[in-house]
C-alpha cells in the first residue's frame, strides 16, 4: 500500500456500533450491540493498513488472517472473509462478542499507536453473522473415513473444537455432554443480552453438520468412564469438561435463602429461562437489593443479569480498587451505564439472615491494598474497624470457579496438580494417560473462550498424529 493511500486510511475514524440504550436494554434480555451495517463495517475495514507484517494475527491465539479477511471485507466479500476467518476459528460469531480482543489482537493493531486500533473484533462478528443470515454457511468437504474413532467429553468451546477439527481430518468423532444442551459456558453462563443463544446453537449445528455426533445428558464418569470409552472403540478421547465447580467464601450465612454461587444464578437465568418464568418452570428469587461478590465478567454477568430481574438496586462488591477489576473495560462500562454500583475495596465477613433464613444483609469490612502478591496484582488486606452493613435480599458469589472432580476420581491415572487440574503436554495436549488428551478450562482453571478453542486445535493436531501413528 503507498504512503498516501496509508495516510489517507489513518484518518477514518473508527467506527461506531449501534446499541440498545441503557434505560431501554436494562429492561429485556436481547442483544446490547446491534452490529454494524454493511457500509460500516467496509468503513471500517479501510482503516486496516495491511501491514507487511500484521502483528495483529500474533496476537490472536488461533492466527487468524486478519489482514487477509479484513481486506475481504472491505471489497465487500462478506461470506469470503468469514471463510478465511473459518480457516483457523470454528466459533467466530461468538468469538467475534466475547473475546478480550482489547487485550489481544487490537492491543497490537499498528493503527492503534497513533489512534483507536481496527475493531477487529467487531468485523469479525459482523462477517459471521452476514455468513449466517444469508443462509451461506457451507460444510467444508470432509474426507473419507480414515477407520479410527475419537470421544470427547464436553461440549464446551475446547470440546466443540476438537470435535470440528477432527471431522474435517476424517476420523468419526463423537462427543459425551453433561447437560441437555451443548455449547458449555457459551449456554450456561454468558448471557443472553451478551451472546444470544441461537447463535450458538447454529455454531453447534454446524459442528454437528460436518459429521461430529453429540450425545446429550450424558456425564462421563457416572455411566462410563473414560476406560469404558477407550475399550469400547473409541481410539483416542479429549477431555474438555471446563472449570463447573463454584468457589465460596466459607464465611457464616452462607446457606441463607437468597446467597447464591453465580454459576447456579446464571444457570438459572440463562440456560433455563428463569427470566421467563412461569413460561420457563425454573424461578430465581429476583430480590430488591442485590450484591454481587467479584470483579470478573462473571460477576459482571451476574450484576447485569440481576439489573435486568427489576430489583431496586446491584451493587458489586470487590475487595481491590477500580485498577485491578479483572472484567472486560466495555462490561464495566456497559454495567454504569445500566445503574450499577461498585462497592470498592470491600470485602463480606459474613451474610445476616431473618428468622425464616433468608438474607436480609451482608457485613462487610473495608479493604486496603499492600505490596503486589503472586498473580502481581496488590494484596488486599482488612482495615481493622471498619465493618458496616449492606441491606440486601440477593446475594452472588462469583470468585471464581475450580475444576469438576469427577475425571480425575474415577480415571485416577489422568494427574492433575493441587488445584485438580488436569497436567498436560502444553505443545500436544497429551495427559499422563495414554490415549487422553485434554485443554480448556479443565487444564488451565476459568480462562478465555479463544484459550480453549486454541487448546483444541493444538490437541486435534496431535491426536490425529496420535490415531495415524499409534505412537504415545
Ligand atoms: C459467566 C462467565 C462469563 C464469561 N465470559 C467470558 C467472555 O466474555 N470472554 C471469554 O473469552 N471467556 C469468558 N468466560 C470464560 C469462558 O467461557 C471459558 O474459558 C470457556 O467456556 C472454557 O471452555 P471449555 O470448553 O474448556 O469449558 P466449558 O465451556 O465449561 O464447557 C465444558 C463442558 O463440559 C461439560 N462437562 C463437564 N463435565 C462433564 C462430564 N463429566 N461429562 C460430560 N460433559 C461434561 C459441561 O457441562 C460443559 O458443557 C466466561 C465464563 C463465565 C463462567
Ligand atoms: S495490525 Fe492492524 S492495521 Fe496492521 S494488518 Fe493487523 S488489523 Fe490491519
Amino acid at each position: 500500500m503507498d504512503p498516501k493511500e496509508t495516510k489517507e486510511r489513518m484518518k477514518i475514524p473508527r467506527q461506531t456500533m449501534p446499541e440498545q440504550y441503557p434505560k431501554e436494554r436494562v429492561k429485556n434480555f436481547f442483544e446490547v450491540p446491534t452490529g454494524y451495517a454493511p457500509e460500516q463495517a467496509m468503513e471500517e475495514a479501510k482503516r486496516c493498513i495491511q501491514c507487511k507484517k500484521p502483528l495483529c494475527v500474533g496476537g490472536c491465539p488461533v492466527n487468524i488472517d486478519i489482514p487477509w479477511f479484513i481486506r475481504l471485507v472491505s471489497e465487500g466479500k462478506f461470506v469470503e472473509a468469514a471463510r478465511k476467518i473459518k480457516e483457523t476459528n470454528a466459533l467466530p460469531s461468538v468469538c467475534g462478542r466475547v473475546c478480550p480482543q482489547e487485550d489481544q489482537c487490537e492491543k497490537v493493531c499498528i493503527v492503534g499507536k497513533k489512534g483507536e486500533p481496527v475493531s477487529i473484533g467487531r468485523l469479525e462478528r459482523f462477517a459471521a453473522d452476514f455468513e449466517r443470515e444469508q443462509g451461506e454457511v457451507a460444510i467444508p468437504d470432509i474426507p473419507r473415513w480414515t477407520g479410527k474413532k475419537a470421544a470427547v467429553v464436553g461440549a464446551g468451546p475446547a470440546g466443540l473444537t476438537v470435535a470440528g477439527d477432527l471431522v474435517k481430518k476424517g476420523h468419526k468423532v463423537t462427543m459425551f455432554e453433561a447437560l441437555h444442551t451443548a455449547g458449555g459456558v457459551l449456554v450456561y453462563g454468558i448471557p443472553e443480552f451478551r451472546l444470544p443463544k441461537k447463535i450458538v446453537q447454529s455454531e453447534v449445528e454446524y459442528v454437528k453438520r460436518m459429521g461430529a455426533e453429540i450425545v446429550l445428558n450424558a456425564v462421563v464418569g457416572k455411566l462410563e468412564t473414560i476406560d469404558d470409552l477407550l475399550a469400547n472403540g473409541y481410539d483416542a478421547v479429549f477431555v474438555g469438561s471446563g472449570a463447573g465447580l463454584p468457589n465460596f467464601m466459607n464465611i457464616p450465612g452462607e446457606n441463607l435463602a437468597g446467597v447464591y454461587s453465580a454459576n447456579e444464578y446464571l444457570t438459572r437465568v440463562n440456560l433455563m429461562k428463569a427470566y421467563q418464568f412461569p413460561e420457563f418452570d425454573t424461578p430465581v428469587i429476583r430480590g430488591r437489593k442485590v450484591v454481587v461478590v467479584g470483579g470478573g465478567n462473571t460477576a459482571m454477568d451476574s450484576a447485569r443479569t440481576a439489573l435486568r430481574l427489576c430489583p431496586e438496586e446491584v451493587s458489586i462488591i470487590y475487595r481491590r480498587s477500580r485498577e485491578e477489576l479483572p472484567a472486560r473495560g466495555e462490561e464495566v462500562h456497559h454495567g454504569e451505564e445500566e445503574g450499577l454500583k461498585f462497592h470498592m475495596l470491600t470485602n463480606p465477613k459474613r451474610f445476616l439472615g431473618d428468622k425464616d433464613g433468608r438474607l436480609k444483609a451482608v457485613e462487610c469490612v473495608k479493604m486496603q491494598l499492600g505490596e503486589p502478591d503472586e498473580s502481581g496484582r496488590r494484596r488486599p488486606f482488612e482495615v481493622k474497624g471498619s465493618e458496616f452493613c449492606i441491606e440486601t435480599d440477593v446475594a452472588i458469589i462469583a470468585i471464581g470457579n475450580g475444576a469438576n472432580p469427577l475425571i480425575p476420581q474415577t480415571s485416577p491415572d489422568i494427574k492433575v496438580n493441587r488445584w485438580g487440574n488436569i497436567l498436560i503436554n502444553q505443545e500436544t495436549g497429551r495427559t499422563s494417560k495414554k490415549g487422553v488428551f485434554s485443554g480448556g478450562d479443565i487444564v488451565r482453571g476459568g480462562a478465555t473462550v479463544i484459550l480453549a478453542m486454541g487448546d483444541g486445535r493444538r490437541a486435534a493436531d496431535s491426536m490425529h498424529e496420535y490415531l495415524a501413528t499409534g505412537v504415545w
